[in-house]
């Protein structure tokens, strides 16, 4: 048999989140095409799922959606923002062994400023807190580091500890999926330095999971820096996304959609050997975007594991003679620190683009919804529809 896959799945582009990294609220998909049970129902087995959106609690028909991974997929994790709390609680009863990671982008006042979501903290520290007392165990933080909420991070970590829950992190990307290009780290030193916190904290710690955590936060700085990723890009090789159209992509970091194939018109079996996917993991082995997300890094760390195996058996080393890992490890780190390369040559090597044009990924049907209302009015009005007025 093949060997099992590690895919993500986005149910739906409809977001009621207006958080100040990632536009995909103001292009959301329509419902009448987002992807459907049957076409779900074509995916391969895979070891890992990961159902993101938009905010995939949107979707009324979640739970059978679930059910229908359930059956091909060996570990399934939610990104949520944590608003729907009844519909996450109701899930969460049926299926007590998926994940749930909720997105805090810090304490309560930073959280609310950078999500836009009314009561956004509360809602989603409630329903994780509702989660861990209902025995959920696998639930946790994601938060997307930026300079605004950088002095958090070890804060929120904390915090997640203190719960027992798990704690993911991430920094800013720009691509077509977030519909957005202009997303940059402007103070580099201050942001890597709230990033070494952590990375000690993690290796401290008597998790080794923890301790392959904090090699992932390490390429952080790395990646914050625009340099060359720690680890190969192997999306689309062993890893792939599908988007709530059907089209099978190799990741969420392209500057454009870059479609392998469609799995509402395709067998997988079809698409997954197709020219076209041929061609897409030809653009994959020249990508030099560099990104550092998890979804692309886990697969990687996995695959190369002798690479950040022996990260960790050097810093575990360092520590137990009382050496504290240093941001400045990295050279680029230092070069910077020593005048050795600008601010404006850093900003160049990553993605951010201030005259780009964004190509949203979205269908025709979605783009011309948008052309009487906005985005935020059509989820709104969405939202309101299904619940009566808003989720309480
Ligand atoms: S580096 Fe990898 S994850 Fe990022 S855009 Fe390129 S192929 Fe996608």
């Amino acid at each position: 048999m093949a060997e099992k896959l590690n895919g993500t799945v986005i149910v739906t582009y409809r977001c009621n989140a207006r958080c100040n990294m990632c536009n995909r609220y103001k292009a959301p998909s329509d419902p009448s095409e987002e992807i459907s049970v049957e076409t779900i129902r074509k995916l391969p087995p895979m070891y890992f799922t990961n159902i993101t959106g938009g905010e995939p609690f949107i979707r009324q028909d979640l739970p059978e959606i679930v059910r229908e991974l359930r059956k091909k997929s060996d570990r399934i994790v939610i990104s949520t923002n944590g608003f729907f709390t009844d519909r996450i609680l109701a899930l969460c009863k049926e299926f007590p062994d998926i994940g749930i990671r909720i997105s805090i982008e810090g304490l309560e006042k930073t959280n609310n400023a950078i999500r836009g979501l009314p009561d956004g903290f509360r809602r989603g520290y409630t329903t994780l807190k509702k989660l861990v007392k209902m025995g959920m165990r696998d639930v946790g933080f994601g938060m997307t580091v930026q300079d605004a909420n950088a002095k958090d991070l070890v804060p929120l970590y904390e915090l997640s500890n203190r719960l027992g829950m798990e704690f993911a992190t991430a920094s800013l990307h720009n691509s077509f999926y977030f519909v957005e290009a202009k997303n940059v780290i402007h103070d580099r030193p201050m942001v890597a330095k709230q990033f070494e916190r952590l990375v000690n904290r993690l290796l401290d710690s008597r998790s080794p999971k923890k301790w392959f955590r904090a090699y992932f936060n390490h390429g952080l700085i790395n990646y914050i820096y625009g340099q060359p990723r720690l680890l190969p890009c192997d999306m689309s090789f062993d890893t792939f996304f599908i988007d709530p159209y059907g089209d099978v992509m190799p990741c969420n970091g392209t500057k454009d959609k870059e479609v392998m194939g469609n799995l509402n018109r395709q067998t997988w079996d079809e698409l997954w050997n197709s020219p076209e996917a041929e061609q897409v993991r030809r653009k994959v082995r020249h990508c030099d975007r560099q990104c550092w997300m998890i979804g692309s890094v886990s697969p990687a760390m996995h695959k190369y594991i002798r690479i950040p195996a022996l990260w960790v058996l050097k810093h575990k080393l360092k520590f137990w003679t009382k050496q504290k890992y240093s941001m400045y490890e990295n050279k680029i780190c230092r070069d910077y620190r020593d005048g050795k390369v600008t601010k404006e040559e850093l900003d160049r090597c990553s993605t951010c683009d201030f005259s780009q044009t964004i190509n949203d990924g979205l269908s025709d049907v979605s783009r011309e919804k948008l052309k009487v209302r906005t985005g935020e009015e059509i989820v709104d009005a969405d939202i309101a529809a299904q619940t009566g007025k808003t989720e309480e």
